[in-house]
């Protein structure tokens, strides 16, 4: 199968790449390298064994898209090119409802008009805002704080709203926890800019010796150690999980959700922990006021993914710690 990769350059893209090309796929990638480096290419052959085909683009241009599309008899989408970042996306909304929603939109167009109709797109645990109970099943109700979760959920919804106007669609919506850890060769990794705003990136640069010390957001949660609680799934595991959710597209598919964490939750305390271990070094923290906008707890039930995918994370924290360290400590400036 011809896989069209968007965001394949980025941090879950580029592993997914290793785990489409190892399963006999042939991968696209479509990037703008806004967030990504072209190093991580020759990393992925090096990995692989097999070149990756690049079209350098933006989502926002559609007909960049349909070139590609022209060019190439693509077969199935993977739709991971987007901006992330929590924070930037309350300063600047535009931009966020633009590159993520309008992207999409060109990219859902295109598909149409070309027949391709096999997507699998990346959501996030985000969408569920903060929840009444644990673990956080598919249905749960969805709301969100801020404009990257409306970006997903607007997406979830323009999706759910295309598989039911065109049975041809087969779609899957995956809803990530907290993606971290790096592939096990430590060749690829997350290469963040600037400083770091996800935790697990942060530790190591602290374990570095680049950043002073961790801030703990917050000690005064509901939580067995008072620090906020979240489902780490290492980045291999979800990986697999698009690789699984490709296979278990089918005519009959419509557009189907699926949780994709590991169902245990960590404390920010415990990571801390289990990083320090991992790297041998000292993580100096302190406890300051709560992020605004972050929740207690969140943590997944994976099982419908589990009994409909087949998939189950197979990694531990102590290895998703292990593996992150690597690729950090044996490449300090990322793909620099
Ligand atoms: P990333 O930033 O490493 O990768 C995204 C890639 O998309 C980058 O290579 C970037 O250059 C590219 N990109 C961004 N805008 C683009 C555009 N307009 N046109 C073409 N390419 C563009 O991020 P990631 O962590 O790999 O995340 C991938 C997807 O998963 C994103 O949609 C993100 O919202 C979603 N997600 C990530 C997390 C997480 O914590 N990492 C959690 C839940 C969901
Ligand atoms: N966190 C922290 N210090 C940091 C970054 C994150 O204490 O510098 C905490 C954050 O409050 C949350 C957890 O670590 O409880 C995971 O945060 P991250 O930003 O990685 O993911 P998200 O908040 O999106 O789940």
């Amino acid at each position: 199968m011809l896989v069209l990769v968007t965001g394949g350059a980025g941090y879950i893209g580029s592993h997914t790449c290793v785990l489409l090309q190892e399963a006999g796929h042939e991968v696209l990638v479509f990037d703008n390298l806004s967030n990504s480096h072209p190093e991580v290419f020759n990393r992925i052959t090096q990995i692989s064994g097999q070149p990756v085909a690049f079209s350098e683009g933006d989502i926002r241009d559609k007909a960049a898209l349909e070139r590609v599309f022209n060019q190439f008899d693509i077969d199935a989408v993977i739709h991971f090119a987007g901006l992330k970042v929590v924070g930037e996306s309350i300063s600047e909304p535009l931009r966020y409802y633009q590159n993520n929603v309008e992207g999409s939109l060109n990219l859902f167009d295109v598909m149409a008009a070309n027949g391709c109709k096999k997507l699998v797109f990346s959501s996030s645990a985000n969408v569920y805002g903060d929840p009444d109970s644990f673990p956080i099943k598919e249905d749960f109700p969805l709301s969100t704080f801020n404009p990257y979760g409306q970006s997903k959920l607007m997406i979830e919804n323009i999706l759910k709203d295309v598989g039911r106007a065109d049975p041809d669609w087969e779609i899957s919506l995956l809803r990530y926890f907290n993606p971290v850890g790096a592939h096990p060769s430590g060749l690829i990794g997350e290469d963040p800019n600037g400083i770091p705003n996800n935790l697990m990136p942060y530790v190591a640069q602290v374990a570095l010796g680049r950043l002073p010390q961790l801030n703990v957001f917050g000690g005064d949660y509901p939580t067995i150690d008072g620090t906020g609680v979240r489902d780490y799934i290492h980045v291999m595991d979800l990986a697999d999980g698009h690789l699984k959710a490709l296979s278990a597209l089918n005519k009959k598919h419509g557009c189907e959700v699926y949780n994709l964490g590991t169902g245990k939750g960590y404390s920010v305390l415990q990571v801390v922990e289990a990083f320090a271990q991992a790297s041998g070094r000292d993580i100096p923290y302190q406890i300051v006021d709560r992020r605004s906008g972050d929740i207690a707890i969140s943590y997944a039930d994976p099982t419908r993914s589990q009994e409909k995918l087949g998939w189950r994370a197979q990694s531990g924290l102590a290895q998703m710690v292990e593996d992150h360290w690597r690729w950090q400590s044996e490449n300090p400036d990322g793909f620099e």
